[in-house]
């Protein structure tokens, strides 16, 4: 069980009390309102992997879910999350919101099992083009090619329970693009996961969290059909931000170099470190 104790006697091991106080934001308040969690790799990071804080090993992914089993949370998706909205659908007593960008192979054969274990679904945003292929969009020299999900993998996440939202085709940053361009990532991306999976997604991720902050963005965002958003801004999901827009809810980014005490806090307070 992870008592708060502890949590922060674990947060203390090594780096004292004064540290703590320093780095951490234990002493600001709880915070209301529904953690969306943002992961993207699942396991350890290939040699010469630089961007390192992206990768969340298989032993930490499975301590952050038997923490939200043990506080009680019950994972949604973000459809739970409009219908509740839209048609007053009840949800749990307290829900949380497990992510993955990209849909790098590593969610399904590392994250996928241990989700299993515990009984969740999680959402997984895709880069359309990129599906049974890799990771192209990344400068190879500053991240290593790996694998994205085929088609099957989604399909099996699909049937599981899980909701596949869209990530683009090509994932650019969408404020720098054309009109016409921009409105083909949204558009295309949203069609093609519709035929795929028989079912036209509604809920969106912008890469890099471009464009979130863009009225212009946002409004090409609904207009090509979708119901909701995620960006990067660090916070929880409350009525206020989903009345202020629903495509630029606020997500958790889970770093693979913080410990279960920075996770407990993210969760509590919408952020950890100071
Ligand atoms: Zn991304």
């Amino acid at each position: 069980m992870t008592s708060l104790i502890q949590l922060v006697l674990w947060g203390l091991g090594g780096v004292g009390a004064g540290a703590l106080s320093a780095r951490w934001n234990w002493w600001r308040q709880t915070k209301p309102g529904i953690p969306i969690l943002m992961y993207h790799k699942v396991g350890n990071p290939p040699p010469g992997s630089k961007i390192r804080k992206l990768w969340v090993s298989q032993k930490k992914f499975k301590n952050h879910m038997a923490y939200l089993a043990d506080s009680g949370y019950t994972p949604i998706l973000f459809k739970d999350l409009y219908q509740h909205w839209d048609h007053q659908k009840p949800l749990p007593g307290k829900p949380v919101l497990i992510t993955f960008d990209d849909a790098y192979a590593n969610n399904y054969t590392d994250a996928f099992p241990i989700l299993n274990q515990f009984g969740y679904k999680a959402t997984v945003f895709v880069v359309v083009q990129t599906v049974g292929w890799d990771n192209r969009w990344h400068d190879p020299k500053t991240e290593t090619r790996i694998p994205m999900m085929s088609w099957a993998d989604l399909k099996t996440l699909q049937n599981a329970g899980w909701e596949i939202g869209s990530h683009t085709m090509n994932h650019p940053r969408l404020p720098q693009l054309t009109d016409d361009e921009r409105k083909f990532e949204l558009e295309r991306s949203r069609q093609v996961l519709g035929e795929f999976l028989e079912e036209t997604p509604k809920t969106f991720a912008y890469p890099y969290g471009a464009g979130e902050d863009d009225e212009a963005v946002r409004k090409a965002v609904e207009a090509a059909g979708y119901r909701i958003a995620a960006g990067i801004h660090a916070g929880k999901w409350t009525a206020d931000r989903m009345k202020e827009s629903p495509f630029n809810l606020p997500r958790i980014f889970v770093r693979g170099d913080e410990n279960l005490f920075d996770f407990h806090l993210q969760i509590t307070r919408g952020r950890s470190r100071l």
